[in-house]
């Protein structure tokens, strides 16, 4: 029985394929590549273009591949200490060419014999050294002399390196799936007013891996740009689209339980805070403390500069729903920011008798055990913690309201396994915060249709912070300012990322933290890095906020939401390889007490030019401390991406879509994706299903 939906392609294991072996088939497994689905989207970056073949008369010096019958007119071995060459002269009835080989093995010299035929393909190019042209390594078939040449008729797929799988076997494995492809077809499931494309999946998997020849010889043929591939995104988007649709609607089917406003309570704690609320913290709380008192589930974002104070916000709302004799969880990305609203929530939280705990893996045993029980006898109110709160041990008295704090951090999945936690026939309140300001469009695009709240308003008594930029060679002034600030108690954050390719963060930052305490014996020198341990990050970060440090040495690993007042400077090494966002992240760090603070970015001036667009984004930075402005400069320097950080955030659950790259697709696909999940449920289903297989419909 031939299967109608997608089971034989997602559910095949490549291991049955012919010609793979056990080495072959885990090289594959280890790049991620385990179904047949998984092999058709492991796409080619490059083409090679066997199609024609070429007289010798018509070739140009111009790089391009070109693909020529021959006959070896004559063979010489070159063979000195430095070069072991073999230089050929190959004739066809219109021409000659020289042809070089470096390193041949002896038994494959032997084969090139005076007077052989053999197809030869490869890249020619213009040698300075002897003005001749020539062909270098290409790939030689011998042939008879009677065999008839058949050249291909589409271009040659490369595909990128599987470690010690061949090529050819690459080929032979993706083709073995295309042929299925004719008996087995997977099910066209776009309907045909939404297929601009007009090509089946089949098809454009087909012509993704085997495309025909360009219109112009030697044109490339881009893959990620050909309407194939695009067909393929569209695709993906449409089901994204439809995965967040169906979330929505599954958040519809249930009321959510409407709260008190607790106005009483809310004011107490109000009035008990030593400073007073901005307008947009007040308008904000009052939207989300709206939204709780009402059976229409909440699903806002609330947006804000860094230091804009959206925690307040957030324990706020706790406060509503500790007083109505419910849960709330704070869902952080990471343990040090789960730690630090632990804290932060426990003080303000502790004299209203709320109790708050953390929960993260690092805690564990008999402790784990009395906190699980107390979390679902309800005795604590406010769940803090990284993804650990959503995991299947932990049960829930009565969960009404998650709060996700950078939630672009988390993907629809972890979203999903936590509204899970809802009491039996209700809808968990959802408020999500990011500092990363997403323009309208996108938002919309991209998050479903969110309720935003904005917080577009700074605390009173904040100083602007002030940003220098400049080359490492004046690291050593840098220094030396430290030494003076520090000894009149500034304290100050030393970032260093990765500065070279492929090093190690935690090899640089220790290697920083050595150089700063050779220079500046008499400060106290801190060091965090991610590979310590939660309990020695917690110790550092601690021993900081006390005063036991003046320079902290960190890696980017400080980004996101760690607060302490008194720092005022922060430097960042290696500036030049960081996004804006991450930047804006970073410098937000200072600025939170009353003193003036500083950012100092360093960039390495061997690996910047002066029209470079990473010179462009600390131009930016220094002329702007704005996160919404930073945003939209952002977006027009780099795209999508970069604003939302799409390598690091939930979006790299796409296998196919590039958010940058494809994003002029999201608006069709989005409205595409409104009319199939209105008129045919069927096809939405089976959509999710073969994109998003983890989201279970
Ligand atoms: P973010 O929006 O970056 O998460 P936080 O909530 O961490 O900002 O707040 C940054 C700092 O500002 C914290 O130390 C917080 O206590 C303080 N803060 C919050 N709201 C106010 C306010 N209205 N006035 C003064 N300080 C405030
Ligand atoms: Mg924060």
């Amino acid at each position: 029985m031939v299967p109608t939906d997608d089971s034989y392609y997602a559910n095949s294991d490549i291991a049955i394929l012919k010609g793979l072996g056990t080495t072959y088939t885990s090289s594959f497994y280890k790049k991620g590549i385990f179904t047949f689905f998984d092999l058709l989207l492991d796409f080619p970056f490059r083409f090679l273009d066997q199609t024609k073949i070429t007289k010798i008369a018509d070739i140009r010096p111009d790089g391009g591949f070109y693909f020529i019958d021959a006959h070896i007119a004559a063979v010489q071995n070159v063979l000195t200490r430095r070069v072991k060459m073999l230089k050929m002269m190959l004739q066809d009835d219109t021409g000659k060419i020289e042809a070089v080989f470096f390193n041949l093995y002896p038994n494959q010299i032997k084969a090139y014999t005076r007077g052989r035929r053999l197809l030869a393909f490869g890249p020619v190019k213009y040698n300075e050294y002897n003005g001749m042209v020539n062909f270098t390594q290409p790939t030689v078939t011998f042939l008879e002399e009677g065999d008839e040449v058949q050249p291909q008729e589409r271009m040659t797929p490369v595909y990128h390196a599987v470690e010690k799988v061949p090529q050819a076997a690459i080929r032979k494995a993706v083709n073995g799936v295309l042929q299925s492809l004719h008996s087995i077809p997977l099910p066209e499931l776009l309907p045909s007013k939404h297929n601009p494309f007009k090509l089946s999946l089949s098809e454009a998997l087909d012509l993704c891996h085997y495309p025909y020849p360009p219109a112009q010889p030697n044109e490339k043929i881009i893959p990620e740009k050909t309407q194939s591939f695009k067909r393929i995104s569209y695709e993906e988007l449409i089901a994204y689209q439809l995965t967040l649709l169906s979330v929505r609607r599954k958040n519809e089917q249930h009321n959510a339980l409407a709260i008190d406003k607790a106005q009483k309570d809310i004011d107490a704690f109000i009035s008990s805070l030593p400073f007073e609320l901005t307008g947009a913290q007040t308008r904000s709380y009052k939207e989300v403390q709206e939204d709780l008192s009402s059976q229409k589930p909440m699903l806002r974002l609330l947006h804000g500069d860094v230091g804009s104070g959206k925690t307040m916000v957030a324990v706020l709302a706790a406060i509503q729903v500790a007083k109505s004799g419910n849960q709330c969880v704070v869902l952080a990305p990471t343990e040090l920011l789960a730690q630090q609203h632990y804290q932060k929530f426990s003080a303000l939280l502790d004299p209203c008798g709320i109790r708050c705990e953390l929960i993260t893996s690092s805690i564990k045993g008999a402790k784990r055990k009395k906190l699980l029980e107390e979390i679902e006898s309800g005795e604590v109110q406010v769940i803090i913690g990284t993804h650990s709160v959503y995991q299947e041990e932990v049960h829930y008295h009565k969960l009404i309201l998650a709060i996700i704090d950078e939630q672009h951090r988390f993907g629809i999945d972890q979203r999903i396994a936590l509204l899970k936690k809802a009491p039996a026939d209700i809808t968990m309140h959802q408020l999500v915060m990011t500092a990363t300001p997403i323009p309208r469009t996108l938002q919309l695009a991209l998050f479903s249709d969110l309720d935003v709240s904005t917080l577009d308003e700074l605390p009173k008594g904040r100083k602007p912070i002030i940003t220098a930029v400049m080359p490492d060679t004046r690291k050593g002034e840098v220094i030396k300012r430290l030494d003076e600030v520090c000894h009149q108690g500034t304290q100050v954050y030393w970032v260093c990322p990765n500065i070279e390719e492929n090093e190690d963060e935690t090899e640089s930052v220790k290697t920083t933290f050595r150089e700063l305490k050779k220079a500046l014996p008499d400060l106290k020198i801190g060091l965090l890095h991610g590979q310590l341990a939660t309990s020695e990050k917690n110790k550092v970060m601690k021993a900081f906020l006390e005063k036991e440090y003046d320079i902290l040495v960190a890696t980017t690993i400080i980004e996101v939401g760690v607060d302490v007042p008194n720092a005022s400077i922060i430097v960042i090494e290696g500036a030049q390889r960081l996004g804006l966002a991450q930047l804006h992240q970073l410098r937000g760090r200072v600025g939170r007490g009353a003193l003036d603070s500083y950012c100092i970015l360093i960039y390495k001036s061997s690996e910047i030019e002066a029209n470079d667009i990473a010179m462009q984004r600390l131009s930016i930075m220094r002329s702007t401390t704005d996160g919404f402005k930073i945003a939209t400069e952002d977006l027009k320097l780099r795209g999508p991406g970069e604003v939302l950080g799409s390598k690091q955030t939930g979006f790299d659950i796409f296998r196919v879509v590039d958010v940058n790259r494809d994003f002029e697709l999201i608006d069709i696909a989005r409205n595409a994706a409104l009319d199939i999940i209105h008129n045919d449920t069927e096809t939405s289903r089976a959509l999710i299903t073969r994109w998003f297989p983890k989201f279970k419909v």
